[in-house]
C-alpha cells in the first residue's frame, strides 16, 4: 500500500520574528529527521505558531533560513512548500463530502480522476472512515472530523506536515482517542510532522522529539523521556511538572556531585548534566523526583537504611495520601524542606496513613541552572 514517501530532512536555522517591537522568535534552530514527529512545546505566547506559520511561508519577512532536503525553502510561496496543515478548527469545506474533501489538494495537483479515487480511498481506510465518504462534516463527530482534516492533510505527499494545536477543539475523552489515532496514523506512515501544542501530556505521549520553547528561544531539544527526567533547566522541569523544586548550591564532594538546599543542613546526594550548573558553589534549582523519594513508617528506619543505604533520611508527616492506578501519591511535610510530593508503587506504602509521622528517604535529585 502506498502510504505517501518519507519526508525530507527538514531543517531549520537562526530562525527570527519580529511583530514591531514585539521578538517573537529569537535564533530558532532545530532539526526534524524524515518520519519524525517533532512538538513544539512551550507557554502561550512563546512563539509556537509564529514558528510554525513561518515554516508554512504564511508570514513572511523573517530572518533564518528553512531547508528541506538540503534545498533551502524559505523564498517559496506557501502553496509551493508542500506542507500540509491542520488547524484546531478543523476548517474543513462544509459543502464538499468528505471524499471531495481529502480529494481536493490532489485535484489542486492535478492527480487523475483513478489516481485521485485510489488515494481517498486508502486515506478514508487510514483514518478508519470507510463508508463514510459520502457525508457531509456536519453528518461527522468531531473526532471523526479531525481525522478528515488530517488525512486530507497528508494525501498528496508532503514533505511536512504541520499540525496546531489540534486537539484542543475536543473535549478531554474525545481527545485522547484522537490523539492515539492521530499518533497510530503518524507511525504507520511516518509522515514527517511537526505538532504545536501547549500541552505537556500531549507533547509527551506524541512525539519523538520535544522543542521547549521559552520567550521566543528553545530552552531544550529532547526526547520526551530525556525531559521529563533530565530537565535541563529550571523552566523545563517547572513547565514538564516535575514536582520538588528547591533552590540550593551545588557542591562538588570529591567525585561526587551533591546540593545544599536552602533550609536543610546536611548536603543531598545529586545528580547533573555537568558542567550545564557551573562550579561548586554556584545557585542550582534541585529537582527532587516524586520516585526518588521513599517513605517507611517511624520505627522501620532500619529496613529503609537497608533498602536503599545511600539516600539522605529525614522525617516527616503525611499530609496526604491518594491512590493512583498503580501508584499512591502522598504529600509529605519534610522537616525544614517543606512540603514534598512523593509517589511509590501500592503495596510499598500500604499501611501508611494521612497524619503518620514517617521517616523520608531522598535517593537522589537533579541539578539545573536556576531560572532567574
Ligand atoms: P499560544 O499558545 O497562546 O497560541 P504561541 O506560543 O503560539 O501562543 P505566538 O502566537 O506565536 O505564541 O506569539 C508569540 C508572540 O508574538 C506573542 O507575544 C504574541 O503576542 C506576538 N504576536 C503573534 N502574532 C502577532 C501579530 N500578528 N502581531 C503582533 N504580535 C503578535
Amino acid at each position: 500500500m502506498l502510504y505517501g514517501r518519507l519526508g525530507q530532512k527538514v531543517q531549520v536555522r537562526h530562525l527570527s520574528k519580529s511583530f514591531g517591537k514585539v521578538s517573537a522568535l529569537q535564533d530558532l534552530s532545530f532539526d526534524v529527521e524524515p518520519g519524525e514527529l517533532v512538538a513544539f512545546l512551550g507557554p502561550s505566547g512563546c512563539g509556537k505558531t509564529t514558528a510554525l506559520k513561518t515554516i508554512a511561508g504564511l508570514l513572511p519577512g523573517h530572518g533564518g533560513e528553512i531547508s528541506f532536503g538540503g534545498e533551502r525553502i524559505d523564498h517559496l510561496p506557501p502553496n509551493r512548500r508542500n506542507i500540509g496543515l491542520v488547524f484546531q478548527n478543523y476548517s474543513l469545506f462544509p459543502h464538499m463530502t468528505v471524499n471531495e474533501n481529502i480529494g481536493y489538494g490532489l485535484r489542486m495537483r492535478r492527480w487523475s480522476a483513478e489516481r485521485r479515487m485510489a488515494r481517498v480511498r486508502e486515506m478514508l481506510a487510514l483514518a478508519r472512515l470507510e463508508g463514510l465518504g459520502e457525508r457531509k462534516p456536519e453528518q461527522l463527530s468531531g473526532g471523526q472530523q479531525q481525522r478528515v482534516a488530517l488525512v486530507r492533510a497528508m494525501a498528496f505527499m508532503p514533505d511536512l506536515l504541520l499540525l496546531d494545536e489540534p486537539l484542543s477543539n475536543l473535549d478531554a475523552g474525545l481527545r485522547e482517542d484522537v490523539r492515539t489515532d492521530m499518533r497510530n496514523i503518524q507511525r504507520r506512515t511516518r509522515q514527517t510532522t511537526i505538532l504545536v501544542t501547549h500541552d505537556q501530556e500531549e507533547a509527551l505521549v506524541m512525539s519523538d522529539r520535544i522543542v521547549l520553547m521559552n520567550q521566543g528561544r528553545v530552552e531544550q531539544i529532547d526526547s520526551p523521556e530525556q525531559l521529563y527526567s533530565m530537565p535541563a533547566t529550571e523552566f523545563a522541569a517547572r513547565f514538564i511538572g516535575r514536582g520538588n523544586i528547591f533552590h540550593g548550591a551545588y557542591l562538588r564532594d570529591g567525585d561526587k556531585d551533591a546540593v545544599r538546599i536552602e533550609g536543610l543542613d546536611t548536603p543531598l546526594p545529586a545528580s547533573t548534566r555537568a558542567p550545564a550548573v557551573g562550579p561548586s558553589g554556584s545557585p542550582v534549582a534541585a529537582c527532587i523526583q516524586p520516585e526518588q523519594i521513599v517513605v517507611r513508617a517511624r520505627n522501620d528506619i532500619e529496613t529503609l537504611k537497608a533498602h536503599w543505604p545511600g539516600a539522605f533520611i529525614t522525617t516527616g508527616k503525611i499530609v496526604d495520601i491518594a491512590f493512583h492506578g498503580g501508584s499512591s501519591v502522598l504529600h509529605l511535610d519534610v522537616e525544614r524542606a517543606g512540603l514534598i510530593k512523593c509517589r511509590r508503587p501500592v503495596a510499598e506504602v500500604q499501611g501508611l496513613c494521612f497524619g503518620d509521622r514517617v521517616v523520608v528517604g531522598i535517593l537522589d535529585c537533579h541539578l539545573m541552572p536556576r531560572s532567574e
